[in-house]
């Protein structure tokens, strides 16, 4: 077994170029050995293929065409090992090993007249020890390089396969998901029924239409009434962003007035607002250009981010709505330069509330994520309100983002197409 396959790197014999310059053979070998050999006219390293590889002379060494050369001389050039005379020259050939393999042959030739002519063997054994060094060190260039080459090849291999593997699992996963949102929507379909009857029955039973109740038990049925309620709010998001991780959601865009919707939004949240002391208002002006949007769905936005601000705010504190022309695309960063065109309107929901952690600004939009993670946390939800207004926004051709400031607030803003901008 050769040295290099020992070490795993392919079983061939490396060609002679990789394991020795040119230049460090032509240039410097060659000038050296006929500087310090004057008579010494040839000098030429031979491949496997009997082909010269490198030779110097000018013209007198036969081995400037060592093609023409006898059959017999090529016999002894790729062979063996000795010395001998051809015409008017002598030569010396020696083989030259890289590793365990014979990887080429130096010969020397010398005019047959010349008094070097009896320490020609000698200087062919010196500088073949010469050559063999430098081959070697080639030699384990050579290895190293392939066997970083073989290993190299494997890690692709190996990294190809593992992405095949990563593809059918993202294909798997999504078909999984697809499913996960079916059940989900099945599920929470069939819940709202009894759900809806539970809230209807309890509400009879606190408001007395059923017959007058104790204070205990209009207490109790009003408990039923609100978790019921609570109950139904998150069945109603799960629900929603199940049909639109199905692809089933559609939006009915019609011109509407921004203010028409802010204000059905501020009825609908305006219990939990008297309820938590804080106050809704907004900063309108009638005569906004209206939007082009799915009205319900604006106003499903602007009632989970009333409520997030109602729920994260302190007592006596304000949610404000505000409302301005802007470009549909926020620009991202400084760079930004170009025209912009006000094409949307930008709206801001403000709080005077607890505020959100710089950090987490990016995340909170992510389906159930919550600030505050913790079983003990104050505040109720499930962390889908905010992913369904990206996917909502988003679905308008809006962006969404929020600004925050720890223990003075919070600002979500978010765009809307205008009514006279083409939707694509
Ligand atoms: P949740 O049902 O938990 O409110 P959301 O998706 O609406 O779910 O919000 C995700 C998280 O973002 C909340 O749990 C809260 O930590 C944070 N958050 C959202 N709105 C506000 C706000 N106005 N002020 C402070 N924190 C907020």
């Amino acid at each position: 077994m050769s040295a290099a396959t020992s070490l795993g790197a392919p079983d061939r014999r490396p060609p002679l170029e990789r394991l020795l310059r040119r230049d460090d053979f032509t240039r410097t070998l060659a000038p050296f050995v006929r500087g310090v050999f004057g008579d010494i006219d040839g000098i030429a390293l031979f491949d496997h293929g009997g082909v010269v590889f490198c030779h110097v002379g000018e013209g007198e060494s036969p081995m400037a065409h060592w093609d023409q050369l006898p059959p017999e001389a090529h016999a002894v050039l790729r062979g063996s090992e000795r010395s001998f005379g051809l015409g008017e020259h002598q030569f010396a050939v020696r083989s030259c090993f890289a590793g365990a393999d014979r990887v080429g042959t130096l010969v020397f030739s010398i005019p047959a007249s010349s008094r070097d002519h009896a320490r020609l063997a000698a200087i062919a054994d010196g500088l073949v020890g010469v050559v063999g060094a430098l081959l070697q060190a080639g030699f384990a260039t050579w290895v190293t390089s392939e066997m970083h080459l073989a290993a190299s090849e494997s890690n692709f291999r190996a990294l190809q396969q593992r992405n095949t593997e990563l593809e059918r699992a993202i294909a798997h996963l999504h078909e999984v998901d697809q499913l996960k949102s079916n059940f989900l929507a099945t599920v929470s379909h069939e819940l709202r029924t009894p759900l809806t009857s539970i809230i209807g029955f309890s509400e009879m039973l606190a408001r007395g239409i059923a017959g007058p109740l104790n204070e205990e038990q209009t207490e109790y049925a009003s408990t039923i009434l609100e978790r019921g309620e609570e109950l139904l709010r998150l069945i109603t998001q799960i629900l929603e962003m199940s049909k639109m991780e199905m692809g089933t959601m559609r939006l009915h865009l019609e011109p509407v007035a921004l203010l028409d919707i802010v204000e059905r939004a501020f009825s609908a949240a305006s219990i939990p607002a008297e309820r938590a002391r804080v106050d809704l208002r907004h900063e309108l002006d009638f005569a906004l250009a209206p939007v082009l949007v799915d009205a319900d769905k604006v106003q499903q936005v602007l009632v989970n981010l009333i409520s997030n601000a109602i729920k994260f705010n302190r007592p006596e504190g304000e949610v404000l709505v505000r409302a301005e022309l802007a470009p549909m695309q926020r620009p991202m960063d400084e760079d930004f330069f170009g025209e912009e065109i006000a094409d949307a309107l930008r709206v801001s929901v403000s709080d005077t509330g607890i505020g959100i952690p710089e950090d987490q600004l990016g995340r909170i939009f992510d389906a159930f994520y919550q600030v505050d993670s913790s079983s003990t946390r104050e505040h109720g939800g499930a962390g889908l309100g905010l992913s369904i207004v990206r996917k909502l926004i988003e679905a308008h051709g809006g962006e969404v983002w929020a600004e925050s400031s720890m223990g003075q607030g919070t600002t979500f803003h978010f765009t809307l197409p205008l009514a006279t901008t083409e939707i694509a």
